[in-house]
C-alpha cells in the first residue's frame, strides 16, 4: 500500500478543450514549482495526478496554495481487489468524523468485473458490518468514502480544500501596484489566481517614507511569492514628483495628481517589461480618492487595462480575504505609506479632467516619470 496525494484540478481546466493540455502543462509546472526542496515523485495513472512524498503534510501544504488545484486528497494506493478495497475502505471510514457516510466509486477501467455502484454497494455494506452508530445516507452525508478503480485502485475519505482557480501564467501579466496597505495584496491575489502573471510596483517616497516600510511591501510580495513562485518587485522613487505637486498645485488636487502620476509609471514600466495590464486595489467610496469621478480622473492615464478586483466589495470582506491569504498581519503593520504623509485636509471627490489636466500642466510631466523610471530598482 502506498500513501499518496491526489491532485484535483479546478472543473474549469476541463472545459478548455483542445487548450486543456496547455494547461496541464502549466499547472504540472507549477506543482514543480512550489515541490521544490521536497523529495516527491510524481505518479499517474489514467489521467488521474498522484504526489508521493515522504512528509504528506508538507506536500499537502504546498500543493493546496497551487492555482488550479481545487482539492487534494490524501489516498490509499492498494491492489484491485475487493477485499483489499473493503479493508482500506473501513480504515479511512473509521479514521472520519460524522454519523452517516456514502460510498462513491468510479470505474476508470470498466473491465474491471463489478460495475461501480454494485462496489459501492458492497462496501457500504462491509463497513456497516464493521462499525457501530453511522449509517448510510446518499443524499447528505457527513462524509465520503471514495473508491476510484484504475490500473490500482485509490481509496480516499480525507479531502482538503485548495486554492481552485486558474493555472499561474496561463492569462496573461499585470502590473500590480503594490502600497503596503491591506487591499493591494489581495487585489494580486486574485488575479494570480485567476492565472494572471504579476509584477509588483511600490512608490517610495524616500526619506518620507522609510526603509522599513519598504521591507514591508518586500514581505509582502515574499507572502504573494507563496503562491506564485517569483515576482518582480519594482520599486519606484516618488519623492521627487510629490514634492513638485506639494510645491506647485493646490493642495485638493495633490492626491489625484499624484494618482495620475502613479498610473502613468505602473503603465510606462508595464510596456518596458511587457506587461499586459495593470492592477490596482482599489474599491469604490472606499476613501476620497476612490470616487467614480476620481477613479475616472486617474484612469484617464493608463494606455492599458486597468483592473480593479475589489472594486465592489467592503473593507470588512478584504480584510477577512487579507487574513486568509496570510498578508493582514503583515498589513497593518504602521510604517507609514506615501499616501499618508501628504495627505490633504479636504481632498476633491469630485474632481474634473480638464481642471485637473490644466492643473498638472505646469510640472514637467514626462521629466519626472521618465526620472523616476530610469530610477526604479528591481527585486526578484
Ligand atoms: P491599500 O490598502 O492597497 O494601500 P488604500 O485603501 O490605502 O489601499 P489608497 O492609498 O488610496 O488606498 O491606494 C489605492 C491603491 O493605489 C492601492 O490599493 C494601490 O493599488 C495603489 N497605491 C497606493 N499607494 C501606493 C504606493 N505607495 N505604491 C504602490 N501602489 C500604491
Ligand atoms: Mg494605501
Amino acid at each position: 500500500m502506498r500513501k499518496l496525494i491526489l491532485v484535483k484540478y479546478a472543473p474549469e481546466i476541463f472545459l478548455k478543450g483542445l487548450n486543456k493540455g496547455k494547461f496541464e502543462r502549466k499547472l504540472m509546472n507549477n506543482i514543480k514549482n512550489v515541490m521544490k526542496g521536497v523529495e516527491y515523485d510524481f505518479v499517474k495513472d489514467e489521467g488521474r495526478w498522484f504526489i508521493e512524498c515522504e512528509n504528506i503534510d508538507e506536500g499537502v501544504n504546498r500543493m493546496k496554495k497551487v492555482f488550479g488545484i481545487s482539492e487534494v486528497c490524501i489516498a490509499y494506493e492498494i491492489s484491485r481487489d475487493m477485499e483489499s478495497i473493503k479493508k482500506q475502505a473501513l480504515t479511512c471510514a473509521l479514521k472520519c468524523i460524522g454519523n452517516t457516510f456514502k460510498v462513491v466509486t468510479k470505474r476508470a477501467d470498466k473491465k474491471f468485473p463489478i460495475n461501480s455502484m454494485e462496489v459501492s454497494r458492497l462496501i457500504g455494506a462491509y463497513i456497516l458490518e464493521n462499525t457501530k452508530n453511522i449509517s448510510v445516507d446518499v443524499k447528505k452525508p457527513d462524509f465520503l468514502v471514495n473508491i476510484e478503480i484504475r490500473d490500482n485502485a485509490y481509496v480516499y475519505s480525507e479531502r482538503i480544500k485548495a486554492e481552485g482557480g486558474m493555472p499561474y501564467g496561463t492569462n496573461g501579466s499585470t502590473m500590480l501596484m503594490l502600497s503596503g496597505g491591506i487591499d493591494s495584496p489581495v487585489a494580486g491575489y486574485m488575479m494570480a489566481r485567476r492565472g494572471v502573471i504579476l509584477n509588483c510596483v511600490y512608490f517610495h517616497s524616500h526619506p518620507y517614507t522609510s526603509e522599513r516600510a519598504k521591507e514591508k511591501v518586500k514581505d509582502l510580495a515574499n507572502i504573494l511569492k507563496s503562491y506564485t513562485g517569483s515576482i518582480n518587485l519594482f520599486v519606484a522613487p516618488f519623492t521627487e514628483i510629490q514634492m513638485q505637486i506639494i510645491e506647485k498645485c493646490r493642495e485638493d488636487e495633490l492626491t489625484i495628481i499624484m494618482r495620475r502620476f502613479m498610473m502613468r509609471i505602473a503603465c510606462k514600466l508595464a510596456e518596458k517589461y511587457d506587461v499586459d495590464s495593470v492592477t490596482t486595489g482599489e474599491s469604490i467610496g472606499q476613501v476620497a480618492s476612490q470616487t467614480m469621478a476620481g477613479l475616472v480622473v486617474s484612469n484617464d492615464t493608463a494606455d492599458r487595462p486597468v483592473f480593479r478586483p475589489l472594486i465592489a466589495m467592503d473593507k470588512v470582506d478584504i480584510m477577512d480575504a487579507a487574513r486568509k491569504i496570510g498578508t493582514y498581519n503583515t498589513s497593518i503593520l504602521p510604517y507609514e505609506d506615501c499616501c499618508t504623509i501628504f495627505v490633504p485636509k479636504h481632498p476633491k471627490t469630485k474632481p474634473r479632467l480638464e481642471e485637473i489636466k490644466k492643473a498638472e500642466s505646469i510640472l514637467d510631466i514626462d521629466e519626472l516619470v521618465k526620472k523616476s523610471i530610469d530610477n526604479t530598482e528591481l527585486f526578484n
